[in-house]
C-alpha cells in the first residue's frame, strides 16, 4: 500500500509522519506528474484552502485529482482538506472538488480564538484527542453522509463513501487510530 500526501501547502509533514510511524509508504503529489504515480489512498492537509485550491490549480493538478477522488480512490481530508472537498462552503463563493455532499463554514469558530483542544467521541472508535486551528464545522449533510463526531452541536467529521474528512488534526496528536481507520478504508477499497 502507498499512500499520496498532497505537498503543496499545509501540515503535510506531519501526516507523512503518522504514515511512517504506521509503517505506511508514501509518496508526495507536488507537480502533475506527481499523479501518474501509483498509489492507493491520497491525504488532503490541513493549511490554507484559498492557497491550496490555487496552487492546484495552477499545477494543473486541479481536474486529475478531482477524477481520482470520483473515480473512487480513498481520501483522507483534514480542516482545509475537508473544505477543498466539500460541495459547498457557505462564507465563502470559491469552489474546489465538490465531491463530498456537505456544507461547510470556513474559520467557523472565529479567526483568532479559533484554536482549541478537545476530546470527545468518534464513532467506531472511541474518544479521541482533536485540536482545532481556526477550523471550518460542517453545518449540514446529505443523504448518504455517515456523521462520525460532533463537537459540541457541531459536526466535524463525517463520511461517505471513498471520503473520510474532519476539521480536526489528527496528524498533530499522538493518537494514530484515525489514520489506521483511514488505512483500513484503503484496504477495503484496494480488494474491490
Ligand atoms: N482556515 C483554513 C482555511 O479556511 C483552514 C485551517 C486549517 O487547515 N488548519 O482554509
Amino acid at each position: 500500500m502507498v499512500i499520496a500526501v498532497l505537498a503543496v501547502q499545509g501540515a503535510f509533514a506531519e501526516h507523512e509522519k503518522m504514515l511512517g510511524r504506521l509503517g505506511i509508504s508514501f509518496v508526495e503529489l507536488r507537480k502533475k506528474e506527481d499523479l501518474l504515480q501509483k498509489y492507493d489512498g491520497i491525504v488532503l492537509p490541513g493549511g490554507e484552502s484559498t492557497v491550496q485550491g490555487k496552487l492546484l490549480k495552477e499545477l494543473d493538478m486541479f481536474d486529475t485529482l478531482k477524477q481520482q477522488i470520483q473515480d473512487g480512490m480513498p481520501v483522507l481530508a483534514t480542516c482545509a482538506g475537508l473544505i477543498l472537498l466539500a460541495e459547498s462552503i457557505e462564507n465563502d463563493d470559491r469552489e474546489y472538488f465538490k465531491t463530498l455532499p456537505v456544507t461547510v463554514k470556513r474559520n467557523a469558530y472565529g479567526r483568532q480564538l479559533g484554536s482549541f483542544y478537545v476530546e470527545q467521541e468518534f464513532k467506531g472508535i472511541g474518544v479521541i484527542p482533536m485540536t482545532f486551528i481556526r477550523a471550518p464545522y460542517i453545518e449540514s449533510v446529505s443523504e448518504g453522509v455517515e456523521i462520525l463526531a460532533k463537537e459540541k452541536e457541531h459536526i466535524v467529521a463525517v463520511r461517505y463513501e471513498n471520503q473520510l474528512a474532519m476539521s480536526f488534526h489528527p496528524e498533530l496528536d499522538e493518537d494514530e487510530q484515525i489514520h489506521k481507520y483511514f488505512v483500513e478504508i484503503v484496504q477495503e477499497y484496494s480488494i474491490k
